[in-house]
């Protein structure tokens, strides 16, 4: 079925359809949107992500005098390196982020420590501490650069089933309809929920 066809039957059932729906814009799901949007195999995919997150509507860098997030995550090189294939690493290096290269690890109720060196494995950096906020917006702006085929839509999922082929008329049977807390709906191939209440 041609595009204009699919395009003609979504308008007619009032049901936008899309390959893969996230539930929820937090750093899991937006990397995953990120990763779809830069891989050869799925770039051309269409990306629904759901999140009434405000954070999700902003644009631009964070800029270095802003209030820093007490949310902080703490980046491994081979999330560096996840990042940085996926191309949200960029936007980190130019807002706030800070590398270590020692760590210092204690229990709390006892004298014993251990100490890690990026020196000891012939490393420049054991990993990098990085703002949840910073890390949000870089994989927006990721996604931003890719492709208009990649949409927020800014609400929360209330329920989801499976089309049922009797009732759908001219739906595809094998799609997930998400209902949304808007009220609008949405079908799509592929459902990956990143959201507690209906987590896996
Ligand atoms: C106080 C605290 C401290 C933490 N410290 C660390 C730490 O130091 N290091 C570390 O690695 N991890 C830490 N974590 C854990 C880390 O924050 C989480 O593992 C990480 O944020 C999970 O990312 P996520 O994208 O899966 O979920 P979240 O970041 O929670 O994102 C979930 C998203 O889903 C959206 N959502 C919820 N319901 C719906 C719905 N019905 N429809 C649509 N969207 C919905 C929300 O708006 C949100 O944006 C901490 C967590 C907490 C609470």
């Amino acid at each position: 079925m041609s595009q204009d066809h699919n395009a003609d039957d979504q308008r007619a059932n009032g049901v936008q359809e899309c390959d893969v729906a996230i539930v929820g814009g937090g750093m899991v799901g937006m990397a995953l949107a990120c990763s779809l949007a830069s891989s050869p195999l799925t770039r051309n995919l269409s990306i629904a992500i759901i999140d009434d997150n405000p954070a999700l509507n902003a644009g631009g860098l964070i800029s270095k005098d802003a209030l820093p997030d007490p949310r902080v995550s703490t980046i491994t090189p081979a999330s560096i390196s996840f990042l940085q294939d996926i191309g949200a690493w960029k936007y980190i290096e130019q807002q706030r982020h800070a590398y270590f290269d020692k760590m210092q690890v204690w229990d709390y109720t006892g004298l014993g420590y251990t100490r890690y060196n990026a020196k000891d494995v012939n490393k420049e950096v054991l990993g990098c501490v990085v703002e949840n906020k910073v890390l949000l917006r870089s994989l927006l702006l990721c996604i931003q650069e890719k492709d208009s085929q990649k949409i927020v839509l800014p609400s929360r999922l209330a329920s989801m089933g499976v089309q049922s082929g009797a009732s759908s008329g001219k739906m595809d049977s094998r799609l997930a309809k998400l209902e949304l807390a808007d009220g609008s709906n949405l079908a799509a191939k592929l459902v990956v929920i990143f959201e507690k209440r209906f987590g896996f």
